[in-house]
């Protein structure tokens, strides 16, 4: 017999509760209904699919566009005792199947996989021969071009709706305009949805704009003295790192947060902002998913940032608590059109794709009409310094190829750095008695490194350079040194783009197809730069309306909260 929802609550989610809509939301799915549910992040919206799979016979399929999101929630499952799998992509054929034989007896509750994964025939074919319950679409919003991450790829879950017309779909979203929950509905095959949506009024965030020629100092001086935690948003990697220079200087407790830094440092640098050893995080838009931090009083935004989207999505990560915070967006008092100019500078344009591309293939050697299912290992730097491009430029390029899928690509940022000792245990440890740097490296290799006087060992310099105190270049020095004195084996790699190349070389075809859509995409793209201009630049409208209404909400009254002309006065200044 199928158990009932709230003692399944306590059972695996040890809560006696459901948060608000989540129960309503649950029972229209459970009718065999397709239903969309639009909650603000950490409104519980996982567990509207989560806890219907566990009720259900047969195994619910999940389709997220973040890998990173659908492993979190694998462990998550798995701590209360759910079984979970997730199909990776670049798979080969028998090993998919082995995982679908283990999908097929396994018991699983919950399939989790990319929307590309549906590209593939094998792949699809396969899922026909699974009992599935229910299909639950995360991030749904990526199927529009008017969501903020449009994923071609969302266009082909229709697909499985075709396999499978009497499952039904929820497709989920923390953020959707009337626009964009259209699109949804259409886009995505569901079939009279439902919609669920809580309202996105924030209550106790305070917008604010504030003009000003030295942002720093406004900093400086709001945190001065400040005890609470905040995140302060930056544009670029750079500019993390520049400002959290600033701002220690001024005596401020801050560290920087970039998708540039490995696992390692990641973890370390946000281990201490959550427990409060450090309280300003200076980051770009990679830090905040996944955080789970109530007392975040702060947010800051050095730039603006490209959409209301990830203006409500950023500032959403002050106050979950409850209690009253504020997001504050700093702005250089220039007139409207230069912030606007600056924008539209850098989208990409059709005379870049395609010189990018020809160079592209032409550096990897692929030939007209091939190049189809093959991989390449690219360095990079090489690439750039051959034909004089940024890299930075490069990738947003490599980025729009990926997305119209014509080739995948993973960017490592470190070239890879392997060490072997090659001298005896007792030379090493006379080197060690030296006490110079050289002898401070040796020992740190020996501790942390088990085996290494026996095989490579892949060692990242920028940890060990925290770790025992030494500038990065120094060590590498040190190493060739080290190297020359026969002491130890170096070897360096720089391969740091892996690309996997989906289409066959046809560059007019290709060219005209991409740069067709990226012409679309950039006129969206500038609609939207254009609100969040507005909502800038406009001293007269209530922000919180000016965002609630751009998410189909429409308010009457003022919030007298925020920097706009009807609100202030109403409230305490900063
Ligand atoms: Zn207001």
């Amino acid at each position: 017999m199928m158990e009932n929802s709230i003692d399944l609550l306590k059972k695996y989610w040890r809560k006696d509760l459901f948060r608000p809509m989540q129960k309503e939301v649950i029972d229209h799915y459970n009718r065999g209904h397709d239903t969309i549910v639009l909650l603000p992040t950490g409104g519980g919206k996982s567990l509207c699919y989560q806890l219907p799979a566990v009720m259900k016979k047969g195994a619910t399929l999940v389709i997220c566009p973040i890998i990173s999101i659908m492993q979190d929630q694998i462990i998550e499952l798995g701590k209360k005792g759910i079984k979970a799998m997730f199909f990776e992509s670049g798979y080969d054929k028998n090993s998919i199947n082995r995982q679908f034989d283990n999908a097929r007896y396994g018991n699983y509750k919950l399939i989790y996989f990319s929307p590309e994964r549906l590209l593939d025939k094998i792949f699809l074919n396969q899922l026909k021969t699974l009992e599935i319950s229910g299909i639950a679409i995360d991030e749904a919003h990526c199927v529009s071009e008017w969501g903020n991450d449009f994923r071609p790829a969302f266009k082909t879950i229709k697909k499985i709706k075709k396999i499978l017309p009497e499952v039904p779909i929820m497709a989920l979203s923390a953020s959707a305009t009337p626009k964009v929950i259209m699109d949804m509905t259409s886009d995505l095959g569901m079939k009279d949805p439902k919609v669920f949506k809580s309202s996105f009024e924030r209550k106790n965030i305070k917008y604010q704009v504030i003009f000003t020629e030295n942002k720093i100092e406004l900093i400086v001086n709001t945190l001065h003295d400040y005890k609470e935690s905040c995140i302060i948003y930056c544009k670029t990697r750079i500019e993390t790192e520049k400002t959290t220079i600033k701002l220690k200087k001024a005596g401020l407790s801050c560290d920087y947060f970039h998708g540039g830094l490995d696992k390692v440092m990641k973890k370390q640098k946000l281990e201490s902002w959550k427990r409060e050893q450090t309280l300003i995080m200076v980051a770009t838009s990679a830090f905040g998913m996944g955080i789970d931090k109530g007392n975040v009083r702060k947010v800051f935004h050095l730039t603006i940032p490209e959409s209301l989207e990830s203006y409500y999505q950023e500032t959403g990560r002050a106050g979950r608590d409850g209690k009253p915070s504020s997001a504050m967006l700093l702005v250089k008092p220039q007139n409207k059109t230069n912030h606007y100019n600056k924008f539209i500078k850098y989208l990409p344009v059709k005379k870049e794709l395609k010189t990018y591309f020809k160079n592209l293939c032409n550096y990897l050697h692929i030939p007209y009409g091939e190049g189809q299912g093959m991989y390449f290992n690219l360095n990079l730097k090489d690439f750039c310094e051959t034909y004089q491009f940024q890299e930075k430029k490069i990738l947003k390029y490599f980025e729009i190829f990926d997305r119209e899928g014509i080739f995948e690509f993973q960017h490592f940022n470190k070239s890879m750095t392997f060490v072997k000792l090659s001298c005896s245990h007792n030379d090493a440890i006379e080197i060690i008695k030296r006490n110079d740097s050289g002898a401070k490296l040796i020992q740190f290799l020996m501790r942390n490194f088990e085996g290494i006087f026996t095989s490579e060992k892949k060692i990242n310099l920028k940890q060990i350079s925290d770790i025992i105190g030494v500038k990065e270049g120094k060590i590498d020095e040190q190493l060739k040194l080290l190297k020359n004195q026969k002491i130890i084996e170096l070897v360096s790699t720089n391969t740091d783009v892996k690309i996997y190349w989906k289409k066959p070389r046809e560059d007019d075809f290709i060219l005209n197809m991409v740069s067709k859509k990226q012409k679309a995409y950039n006129k969206l793209k500038k609609v939207k730069i254009k609100k969040m201009l507005d909502f800038t630049f406009d001293l007269t409208k209530c922000k919180r309306n000016f965002i609630l209404s751009y998410f189909g909400e429409e308010r009457k009254e003022k919030c007298k909260n925020c920097s706009a002309e009807s609100c202030i006065g109403s409230s305490e200044t900063l």
